[in-house]
């Protein structure tokens, strides 16, 4: 505060009584004078003061004025609602964004309530909310608004009480498109770039919905047949564009008990709740009539079918982060059964599951543990009765599980990639055996190997067998690979290793033939020196016209191609003397010997002079 007016006041004052007074002539009443001056400068003093003050106050005033309307100026500028209740929740203020969110007016919200923004579901929840909260003088929160027009946002409010008062200053935020943007994000997460399915990570998120609720579930794995046949012969384009109209035919069977999802690949799932038994079958069944039809796609009429495994919550597992693989585990299984079919989870397939494990497990050390070793069962000419080879059958015992089969564990062995280690280990292992019989100045004749399609696949194998003949010193001519025809699927890989071998001398064998689908062309165009007729057609030989017939025709094919023909699985008398007349040369099976150890071959046949049976 300034002192201008006291300062001038008084000064006017002291002037005009040192006027008034000496021209008045008052030496005699100098006391009087000066008590009179004296009092003058003191109410100009005095008036002075409040008139200083009064333009101090009027200067202050215009200032608070100014903030006050920058402030009233920013509320109403900012993009967010705010409004002040009073103690009985009715809006005094609402700024311009609030009744831009409402969509009311400044008058109306001023007669309303901050309630009546609100559906009555949304109140309770706020009501009951926000008491305790506001204890603390503040409340944050999201929930929905209801405007003018009925329609409703989604918004974000905080509250603050007023220091000393009940008025509550709400501010409002509108999050639809934070909303919509977080949706968008989680849409994309959650769904099949290609087919718009909801993918894995959904099914994920929606069977853990499942188990909170413990809801009964079901799981159908479809899995396309031969799909990545699609992709080679007529290329991506195609695979892709039969993958999006798979997933509409899947769509239209979608309902309220069950979701399509697509897992990726050509995998896809529909999950089910509460469905019962039948029901589900129902639906399999309809899910495989989806595939009747071919799908057209870009003027190209092209087929699929597909295979189902289905797993049930409760019925299979009771265990929700199992169902897929259970469910994944039985369409295996319907791929087994042919195909274009589905299957139950069933308990038999979960404790075969439980066996497979261990076995893998086990077999992954039996190599380093020693568990292997060899049997060799003889192989004869049916003609003269003399001893032309064997073939070298793998055996395995586990100190655990004791002796597993082969026909258990080769399978399991392919599967899991572990059979390139242990078929190299049984090619190295029988050629060494095979320099001790020479070693030992016994006669070598020619043993066969089994030899698995996976063996193949790094193009390492004619390598690995030349080296290891060379390890040896064994002559090709002595080793014989056997191969199933119906493993001879990739045939731009098979076939040149094939020829390698048999090129070096190795000779070739198709085994178990007669079970795989092998065209009479594609045997004249594989280069191959034997055919081994497989025991099933053995077994009903004698009994079975047909199967006489069979083997005959495969004799005479094999004999017109120039190949050796093998009978496998030779019981009975009976079966010999038939193979004898339909001119089958060679044969094997447990009427002629049983597969037999070292010790047992070298007695039984490599130490006598001649071997007949
Ligand atoms: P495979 O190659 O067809 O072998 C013939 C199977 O028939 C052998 O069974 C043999 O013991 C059995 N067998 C021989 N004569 C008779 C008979 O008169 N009656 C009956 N019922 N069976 C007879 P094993 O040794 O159990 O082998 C089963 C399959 O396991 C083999 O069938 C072969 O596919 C596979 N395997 C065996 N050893 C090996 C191997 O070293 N490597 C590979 N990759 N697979 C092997
Ligand atoms: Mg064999
Ligand atoms: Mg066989």
């Amino acid at each position: 505060m300034k002192y201008t007016w006291r300062i001038t006041l008084t000064l006017v004052l002291l002037v005009v009584n040192f006027i008034i007074f000496s021209q008045l002539n008052l030496e005699k009443y100098i006391i009087q004078v000066i008590v009179v001056n004296l009092a003058n400068v003191c109410i100009g003093w005095i008036i002075g003061f409040q008139l200083d003050k009064y333009i101090h106050s009027r200067k202050e005033f215009g200032l608070t004025q100014k903030t006050l309307l920058d402030y009233a100026f920013a509320l109403e500028s900012v993009p967010i609602g705010i409004g002040i209740t009073n103690d009985k929740g009715q809006f005094e203020y609402v700024n311009k964004s609030h009744q831009n969110l409402y969509g009311y007016s400044a008058e109306e919200l001023l007669n309303m309530t901050w309630r009546q923004c609100y559906s009555r579901d949304n109140l309770r929840k706020l009501e009951t909310s926000i008491p305790p909260l506001l204890k603390d003088g503040k409340w944050k929160g999201e929930t929905i608004g209801i405007r003018k027009d009925g329609s409703t946002f989604p918004q974000e409010i905080h509250l603050s009480i007023i220091e000393g008062t009940n008025k509550v200053i709400c501010v409002v935020r509108d999050i639809s498109e934070q909303q919509q943007y977080l949706a968008n994000i989680k849409y994309v997460a959650e769904h099949d770039v290609l087919t718009n399915l909801p993918n894995r990570r959904k099914l994920l998120v929606d069977l853990s919905e499942n188990k909170k609720g413990s809801v009964d579930t079901s799981i159908l794995y479809i899995d396309l047949d031969r799909f990545k046949m699609v992709n080679d012969t007529l290329g991506h384009k195609y695979g892709d564009e039969l993958l999006v109209m798979v997933a509409k035919r899947l769509l239209s069977i979608q309902n309220e008990y069950g979701r399509v999802y697509h897992l990726g690949g050509d995998e896809f799932i529909v999950l089910i709740q509460n469905g019962h038994h039948d029901y589900i079958e129902n639906m399999a069944i309809e899910l495989i009539s989806l595939f009747k039809e071919p799908y057209l796609i870009f003027g190209k009429n092209v087929m699929i079918t597909a295979s189902i495994g289905i797993c049930r919550y409760s019925e299979d597992t009771t265990n929700y982060d199992e169902l897929i693989k259970l469910a994944d585990t039985a369409m295996l299984h319907a791929k087994m059964d042919g195909k274009n079919t589905y299957k139950f989870f069933d308990n038999e397939l979960k404790i075969r599951l439980e066996r497979e494990s261990i076995i893998e497990h086990a077999l992954r050390k039996a190599i380093a543990n020693h568990e292997f070793f060899i049997h060799y069962q003889p192989k004869w000419n049916l003609v003269d009765s003399s001893l032309v080879g064997f073939e070298a059958l793998i055996r395995w015992k586990n100190p655990s599980l004791g002796m597993v089969s082969p026909a258990e564990f080769i399978p399991i062995a392919e599967d899991t990639g572990l059979i390139t280690d242990i078929g190299n280990w049984i090619i190295d292992h029988v050629l060494c055996q095979m320099s001790k019989w020479r070693s030992k100045g016994l006669p070598l004749v020619k043993v066969s190997v089994n030899v698995s399609q996976r063996q193949f696949k790094d193009n390492k194998l004619v390598s690995y067998i030349e080296k290891c003949l060379g390890d040896h010193r064994i002559d090709a001519e002595l080793l014989e690979i056997e191969i199933t025809e119906s493993l001879i699927a990739d045939f731009n890989l098979i076939i040149p290793q094939l020829h390698a071998l048999r090129d070096r001398g190795v000779g070739i064998s198709i085994d178990d033939f007669g079970t795989g689908y092998s065209s009479l062309n594609f045997i004249n165009d594989l280069p191959i020196d034997t055919l081994k007729i497989d025991q099933s057609f053995i077994r009903g030989l004698v009994d079975n016209e047909k199967n006489s017939l069979l083997v005959k025709a495969i004799i005479d094919i094999g004999n017109t191609l120039n190949l050796t023909i093998v009978a496998e699985g030779i019981e009975t008398e009976e079966q010999l003397t038939k193979l004898v007349e339909l001119n089958c040369t060679l044969g094997q099976g447990y009427l002629l010997g049983k597969p037999l150890g070292v010790l047992e071959v070298e007695s039984s046949y490599l130490n006598r002079a001649s071997s007949s049976f």
